[in-house]
């Protein structure tokens, strides 16, 4: 079966039949995750949560194209580690600027971006290109999705490669999942409360943070727990996708008329 909420898969026979209302571009990077989860921990989780998404809702309205996924993301403060690999924001604004762009040509106004990495900002490209070009563009950080179900699902936060990480790596490439030779992802707190407590923010040079680039602790972490989480937002994610691709866009939109 070839599936059509592909973009990777599906043909020019088949494109040419069909109209595509909205399309999702996953985003992820390339960076050390402690010591034992994958280099590509973001670019498979996002790819995993993007396809399953469109999956889930062609079933709802046929009209959802998953592109593939750009791997690398803004990664300059973990460059300490070894082989991260660090493209710019402003080249990933031009690189998700061109796509866009392109979508629209082929008359896709309707554009989610699904990233799956901290360090990547795309809201004030959003805001630009929505003066420039006749498109909506959505920005879903995918591990926020169900952040108000968080403490039913986990007993830790995450912040970088612990319980949360950990569990959704367990359940959809344990394979690849090293746990014995996890570090405790304890961190160095901030010296200012400001930061600590979070009403100024900083970026983190990660080696700073501790020598393993973890913040947030693996130990806990179960596929099971991972799939909870998974089921959750890929059933949002996938809800969001069919009302966005059956709503027409009118004047207000995406405001109520
Ligand atoms: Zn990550």
């Amino acid at each position: 079966m070839i599936d059509e909420w592909d973009l990777t898969a599906t043909n020019q026979y088949r494109l040419s039949q069909r109209h595509y209302e909205a399309a999702v571009l996953p985003i992820g990077a390339i960076e050390p995750h402690n010591l034992h989860l994958p280099e590509g921990q973001d670019f498979r989780h996002t790819s995993w949560v993007a396809r399953r998404s469109c999956e889930l809702a062609w079933e709802k309205c046929e009209s959802v194209i998953c592109l593939p996924t750009i791997p690398y993301g803004v990664d300059c403060n973990l460059m300490d580690f070894p082989l991260t690999i660090h493209v710019s924001q402003a080249a990933l604004d031009a690189m998700v600027r061109d796509i866009i762009t392109s979508l629209h040509k082929h008359g896709i106004r309707k554009i989610v971006i699904v990233n799956g990495h901290g360090g990547n900002e795309f809201v004030a490209l959003i805001r630009q290109i929505q003066t420039e070009l006749d498109v909506h563009v959505f920005l879903c950080n995918w591990w926020k999705v169900g952040h108000d179900k968080y403490h039913e699902i986990f007993d830790a936060p995450d912040d970088h490669a612990g319980e949360f990480e950990t569990s959704v790596a367990l359940e959809l490439y344990p394979e690849l999942v090293e746990q014995k030779v996890a570090g405790d992802g304890k961190t160095r707190p901030f010296r200012f409360e400001a930061l600590e407590k979070g009403w100024v923010r900083t970026s983190r040079n990660f080696k700073n943070v501790n020598d393993h680039c973890a913040a947030g602790e693996p130990g806990a972490g179960t596929a099971e727990k991972g799939k909870k989480y998974l089921d959750l937002v890929c059933g949002r994610i996938s809800n969001f996708l069919a009302e966005l691709a059956q709503s027409p866009i009118d004047e207000k939109f995406p405001h109520v008329s």
